[in-house]
């Protein structure tokens, strides 16, 4: 009597998988093998503060609707999670080998906390010197073989393709398409709580499989009636790594958002027609630019996500302030990574502690607010 009494609370409160929640809009089978560490269903917050700042930006009433969706509260911290769970569950299924990828940091980290979870090998190639520190230890303590070489992310990109294929090993960079697949469960998770899609979406832009897979599920779910609009996609660069506002690739990109410091995104054709189907843009904000909306969206909302995060909302603060968004709507920016991840550049960007004397005196002396 107990026991079936506490399975049942049990099971309702357990989260389900990715993969179990979208099954029917997933190319997955009674015979892939589900590799979960309970991703996605991550927090849509509406962020008055932030709609209040961008009024003031504005000089003007705004009647702004403002989400974030906060990608940092996946496992592993990123939404990358998203697409690994598709990923590594098809390269089990297909019986892999082992699984390698380039990355700018968060695609090792999933890859290697997935590939552990599911007992496979797995090799990520990251640019020497050029990854954030929370990023590599996670790669390393869930067992990856991490190779640093002397080069930047479209360099290892390159040399892991060929790798992969020359070794028969499985890539699992977004350009193996069950990533992308994964990664539309974002979207669909917005339809499903705001009850239609927004009005704008706002992301960062590094190698471009996010805003494809974005504009790809929104369109899937409109094809199925489960919304009844599609959202501008607005997509946002760092101004020293904007291959894809620039029309060229970039030979040496240059940002402190190293999570999306590439110069050659390999999802470029999806970026340009996520933008222009949806009649959307794709912008460039510059490190300053994204510092201040790192730090703004930490003191006005409690939302703590990485640099290179920040530059969806770096995007809507520049063109709130240029005046080219319109008075209302309903807007969402992902925040695409956890600000944990790089502990080193928030310190960095903020006052350091105050030390005093260990007395009452002292102490009550810094409590004026
Ligand atoms: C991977 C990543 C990006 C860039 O996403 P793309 O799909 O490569 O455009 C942005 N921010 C964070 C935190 C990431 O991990």
């Amino acid at each position: 009597m107990m026991d079936s009494h506490f399975t049942a609370v049990r099971e309702t409160r357990v989260k389900q998988p990715l993969i179990e929640r979208f099954r029917a809009y997933l190319p997955v089978s009674d015979k892939t093998p589900v590799i979960t560490l309970q991703e996605g269903d991550t927090p849509l917050l509406r962020a008055s503060n932030l709609e209040r700042h961008l009024a003031r930006v504005a000089g003007r009433s705004l009647a702004l609707e403002v989400h974030l969706k906060y990608e940092g509260t996946n496992p592993t911290g990123s939404f990358k999670d998203r697409g690994m769970t598709m990923a590594i569950s098809k390269a089990l299924e297909e019986g892999t080998r082992g699984v390698i990828c380039a990355s700018t940091g968060n695609t090792s980290a999933s890859a290697a906390a997935y590939a552990a979870r599911a007992g496979v090998p797995c090799f990520v190639v990251i640019p020497d010197g050029n990854i954030a520190m929370g990023k590599l230890a996670q790669a390393v303590m869930a067992g990856a073989r991490v190779i640093a070489v002397r080069g930047n992310f479209d360099r290892a990109l390159e040399l892991v393709r060929e790798a992969a294929e020359k070794r028969s090993i499985t890539l699992v960079n977004s350009v193996n398409p069950y990533r992308i697949d994964g990664q539309k469960s974002a979207s669909w998770e917005i339809v499903d709580s705001l009850g239609d899609a927004p009005d704008f979406h706002f992301i960062p832009v590094g190698n471009a499989g996010n805003i494809t897979a974005h504009w790809l599920g929104y369109r899937d779910y409109l094809q199925r009636g489960k919304s009844g609009k599609l959202p501008r996609m607005m997509g946002f660069q760092a101004a020293g790594a904007a291959p894809l506002v620039d029309g060229a690739p970039v030979a040496a990109p240059k940002t402190l958002a190293t999570a999306i410091k590439i110069g050659n995104p390999a999802s470029w054709d999806g970026a340009i027609r996520a933008r222009d189907e949806s009649k959307g843009r794709i912008c460039k904000v510059t490190d300053d630019e994204i510092i201040e909306a790192y730090k703004l969206l930490a003191g006005l909302e409690g939302v703590f996500a990485e640099p290179a995060s920040a530059a969806s909302v770096a995007g809507l603060l520049q063109l709130v302030s240029r005046g080219e968004m319109p008075r209302e709507g309903v807007v969402v920016c992902t925040l695409t990574g956890h600000g944990l991840k790089d502990p080193e550049r928030a310190i960095q960007s903020s006052l350091p502690p105050r030390v005093v004397e260990a007395t009452l005196e002292a102490l009550s002396g810094e409590l004026q607010s």
